[in-house]
């Protein structure tokens, strides 16, 4: 069986699907592993260090894309400078690995599909026990929420902790999380650790006790509905509940220095969560840092990708982030793609072996034999 890493052709994209670590377990294994030249430049793994893990280094990537058994990417299929789309690259009957944006992006799927590609998509791992190690979402958006307080720390006009100083005492900035998902978390206990005084909301009430743990305060609003849909994701809720949810978090924003959104519904755009009333409330010089920027954004002011300035509030629409973290973020990403790879690897003769009845494999799998597998991304094709 052969595989083959992609190098990412998207502008801005610094990931890179393997790292030469886990590469050399592959080669281990008795897999044959081809990265195309270049592919973790970005990431500061260099061909030579892939070369020595065992892999072989292909320059052209029609070939590449054409002999790979199994392909491997972080992002979803580009059209090329040169015209080609990467899905027609592809062999029929292959294999595809890769964050495919499948409900945000139906349409690839379609084309997927009458390609006869068997494409999984690591945003429908299932979040359970057993597939933690293969948890793709959560592993990069801990890095998104860890680079967010950074991000939001280096923008704000203060300090974030409590100082002494022989100049006087300094009060410590406050931080509010709105999202206490993966990316929440983890934007807690940064801020926590850099000093903050950190406030989070989630409409999960779940998550209250996570957050307590480390060391923030939860914020409580009474919804009269349900909020929790299946898989433990949160739901939609009604405009009732919306505007609950805001009148309830408006004197938090109001008296925060930092605001990190992470807020988000699979599938579906990120709610407005911080008004532009709420905003025009903030301290000159507070931030905003709004991850959920590339689904519509949790901040009314939020553009994507893009620095905002309200009445001296700062409202930054963060994109891309776990690519800012290219080294860290790879090598999670592929052991998350590792993990995955050793279900389809037949133990005996190393040979490709796709078993449906396995839930990973099943719940995971978008498109095969020239379907499309996947309820939702029918439901969002229709
Ligand atoms: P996500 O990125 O889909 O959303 C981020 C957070 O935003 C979530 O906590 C969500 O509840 C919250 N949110 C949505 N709408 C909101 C609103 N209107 N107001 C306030 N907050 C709102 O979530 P995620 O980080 O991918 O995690 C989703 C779920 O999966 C969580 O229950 C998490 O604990 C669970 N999970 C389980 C595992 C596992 O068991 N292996 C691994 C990772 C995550």
């Amino acid at each position: 069986m052969k595989i083959a890493v992609a190098k990412e052709i998207e502008v801005g994209e610094r990931r890179v699907a393997l790292v030469p670590d886990v590469v050399a377990r592959l080669v281990k294994q008795g897999v044959e592993v081809w990265v195309e030249a270049g592919a973790g430049d970005r990431a500061f793994f260099s061909d030579a260090a892939y070369e020595a893990a065992g892999a072989k280094i292909i320059n052209d990537p029609g070939y590449l894309w054409w002999e790979a058994d199994v392909l491997l990417k972080v992002g979803v299929p580009q059209e090329r400078e040169d015209g080609r789309s990467e899905v027609e690259m592809l062999r029929e009957g292959a294999v595809l690995i890769s964050f495919l944006n499948p409900l945000g992006e139906p349409a690839i799927a379609k084309r997927l599909a009458e390609r006869r590609i068997s494409a999984f998509s690591m945003e429908m791992i299932p979040r359970t026990t057993r597939a933690q190690s293969m948890d793709a979402l959560s592993s990069q958006a801990s890095i998104a929420g860890y680079k967010a307080v950074l991000i939001g720390a280096a923008a704000l006009p203060k300090y974030f902790p409590m100082l002494t100083t022989a100049a006087g005492t300094i009060a410590p900035a406050k931080v509010f999380i709105i999202g206490a998902g993966v990316a929440g978390l983890q934007a807690i206990a940064t801020a926590r650790r850099l000093g903050a005084v950190v406030e989070a909301f989630d409409i999960r009430p779940a998550v209250k006790e996570e957050v307590q743990s480390l060391g923030a305060k939860f914020v409580e609003v009474q919804l009269e509905e349900e909020t929790v849909a299946a898989g433990g994701y949160a739901k939609e809720v009604s405009e009732i509940a919306k505007q609950r949810t805001q009148e309830a978090i408006a004197e938090h924003v109001k008296l925060s220095d930092v605001v990190v959104t992470t807020a988000q519904v699979p599938g579906r755009k990120a709610p407005i969560l911080v008004t532009e009333e709420m905003v025009a409330q903030m301290k000159p010089g507070s931030v905003i840092v709004d991850l959920a920027a590339e689904q519509g954004g949790n901040c009314a002011c939020t553009e994507p990708g893009k620095d905002v300035q309200r009445n001296g509030v700062t409202i930054i629409g963060t994109i891309d982030l776990p690519s800012s973290v290219p080294i860290h973020a790879s090598q999670l990403y592929a052991k998350n793609l590792l993990s995955l790879v050793q279900l389809m690897i037949n133990k005996e003769d190393k040979s490709l072996q796709l078993n449906f009845e396995d839930d990973i494999i099943d719940a995971a799998c978008i498109t095969h034999a020239g379907e499309i597998r996947n309820s939702r991304v029918k439901e969002a094709l229709a």
